[in-house]
């Protein structure tokens, strides 16, 4: 029987890069309400360490659908539910999927809570990379036809945008990276200020700052961010600046 005052909401929640501080007012309060929590393995174990004492439900990798299924019958049973994402919930997170699969559940609510994305929390660890005009590419091509992604590189780089790369690597994707390089370097110089940084706002973050042909060689994982400058970018001071034009 449809019970009337069951509250039937599903949050969509962006947790930041990882570390408590990053995390958003509104997705604190969020988790600290909510009966239960949905997410990828590695995020439940790192909220569970603030949050202990909520239930928790996860689905490993390659079974988002699941994930998101799950949490909204978990939410059309009466439960207050939260999705949560790393970095924020709608940059290659799970908010899209959620309110595509809502049409299933037509009695949940959906909330979007954002949150910082890898691309600002890395920035401000490197410097300030993205003061100008800058393009996000994932170079995951499990949903994206690598065409596709060369594509994009291309063309933000003849741009001269400053690109941040998200997903730049996978055990089966070992040489993306040199590709991608390689494509940009058609039309960015050798010299290109370039940075990454791996596990932000976590145990272990490491930051690195190098010249576009040097991260042609570099080697990167999973969980690391980077950043390509545009024609502007410099160093200063041991950071990387994009300088937007104003004079000094
Ligand atoms: N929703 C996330 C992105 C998920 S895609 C966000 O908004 O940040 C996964 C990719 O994000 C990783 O491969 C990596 O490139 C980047 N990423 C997410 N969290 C990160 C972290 N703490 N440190 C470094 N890179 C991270």
């Amino acid at each position: 029987m449809e019970c009337a005052f069951l509250s039937k909401r599903c949050f969509v929640v962006g947790m930041g890069p990882g570390k408590e501080s990053q995390m958003t007012k509104e997705a604190v309060s969020v988790i600290e309400q909510v009966d239960y929590v949905v997410g990828y393995p590695v995020y439940v174990e790192l909220l569970k360490k603030a949050f202990p004492e909520k239930e928790y439900g996860s689905t490993p990798m390659r079974k988002e659908k699941e994930r998101c299924q799950l949490a909204l019958s978990e939410a059309a049973k009466g439960k207050d539910v939260a999705v949560i994402c790393s970095g924020d919930a709608g940059i290659y997170g799970m908010a899209g999927l959620v309110l595509e699969l809502q049409k299933d559940y037509p009695e949940v609510e959906v909330e979007i809570v954002p949150g910082i994305t890898a691309a600002v929390s890395g920035a401000a660890v490197l410097g300030a990379p993205l003061m100008h005009d800058f393009a996000v590419i994932s170079m995951s091509d499990l949903l994206t036809p690598w065409e596709k992604i060369e594509k994009r590189l291309r063309f933000a780089s003849e741009a001269d945008f400053v690109i941040c790369l998200y997903n730049p690597c996978s055990k089966k994707r070992a040489d993306y990276l040199k590709k991608a390089c390689d494509i940009m370097l058609e039309s960015k110089t050798d010299d290109t200020v370039c940075g990454y940084v791996r596990q932000i706002g976590r145990e272990g973050q490491e930051a690195e700052i190098l010249t576009l042909k040097e991260l042609r060689e570099a080697r990167v994982d999973m969980f690391t961010t980077v950043f390509i400058g545009n024609s502007q970018t410099e160093i200063r001071n041991g950071k990387m600046v994009t300088k937007r034009g104003y004079r000094l």
